[in-house]
């Protein structure tokens, strides 16, 4: 279970963006989290994620609190989790050639011993071929470095999927593409997933059920709290 117990977060602690939100993934679910722009879904994303370090709540992880926090969760219980952002350029180390950039995390945490093939397959299960692999991500498409996003996502083989607005930039065929190896990934090994996104239609396909940001907090809305 992922479990979010009334979270309050934000980039200010006088000002938070995200108020009193709870929500859960079960194992194994996919959960759409829909909402306007601004509302604080990536907040909420990076929490779930593990990458923001919320002002107060909880986050449980399979039963673990996650208790170390710093700006970030303790890597041993990130590694659960890949995750997938909107801007891939943003999140790409612009040196590296893709194959690299998915076999990241795989150096970072000291598993370089089967790499090579476990990119290759991933490289296959998001529809890289060809030369893309040796090309850096100036080199090829949106929709290309998002395929590499999600390889690299995936190659530490996460529990836990968290996928903001990670097609809104891309066309249809390639979120298809996208969509599918996710799903594809899922079935494989029971991951969950939370995927973060505007479009209510291809949140309903994708996911078991598609939850309201809006609808999550118990939080008196501040301008009923100021009156
Ligand atoms: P959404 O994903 O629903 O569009 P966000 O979580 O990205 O919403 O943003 C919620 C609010 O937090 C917005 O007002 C945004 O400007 C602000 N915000 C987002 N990221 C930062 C940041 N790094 N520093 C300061 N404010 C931020
Ligand atoms: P740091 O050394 O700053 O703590 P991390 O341990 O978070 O860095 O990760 C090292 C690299 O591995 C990062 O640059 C990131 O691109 C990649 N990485 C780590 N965890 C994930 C993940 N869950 N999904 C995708 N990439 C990840």
């Amino acid at each position: 279970m992922l479990d979010l117990r009334a979270i309050t977060a934000g980039y200010t602690r006088s000002t938070p963006v995200v108020r009193d939100v709870s929500l859960s993934v079960a194992p194994g679910e996919a959960v759409g989290l829909l909402g306007p722009s601004g509302c604080g879904k990536s907040t909420l994303a990076r929490v779930a994620a593990l990458l923001h370090r919320p002002d107060a709540g909880s986050v449980v992880v399979d039963g673990e609190p996650v208790r170390r926090w710093r700006h970030r969760a303790p890597r041993e219980q990130r590694t659960a989790f890949g995750v997938v952002f909107q801007q891939a350029r943003l999140s790409a180390d612009p040196r590296l050639p893709l194959a690299d950039l998915i076999a990241e995390p795989l150096r970072a945490t000291g598993r370089r011993q089967g790499s090579a093939d476990r990119v290759a397959e991933l490289a296959a299960t998001v529809g890289l071929t060809g030369d893309l692999l040796t090309r850096r991500p100036h080199e090829v498409s949106d929709g290309q470095l998002q395929r590499a996003c999600l390889a690299r996502a995936l190659v530490l083989r996460p529990r836990w999927l968290v996928c903001d607005e990670m097609t809104a930039m891309l066309d249809a065929s390639t979120t298809a593409a996208l969509v599918r190896a996710v799903e594809d990934y899922r079935s494989a090994t029971g991951a969950g997933l939370l995927a973060v996104g505007h479009d209510r239609t291809l949140l309903d396909r994708w996911c078991d059920r598609t939850v309201d940001f809006t609808s999550l907090s118990t939080a008196v809305p501040r301008k009923a709290a100021d009156r």
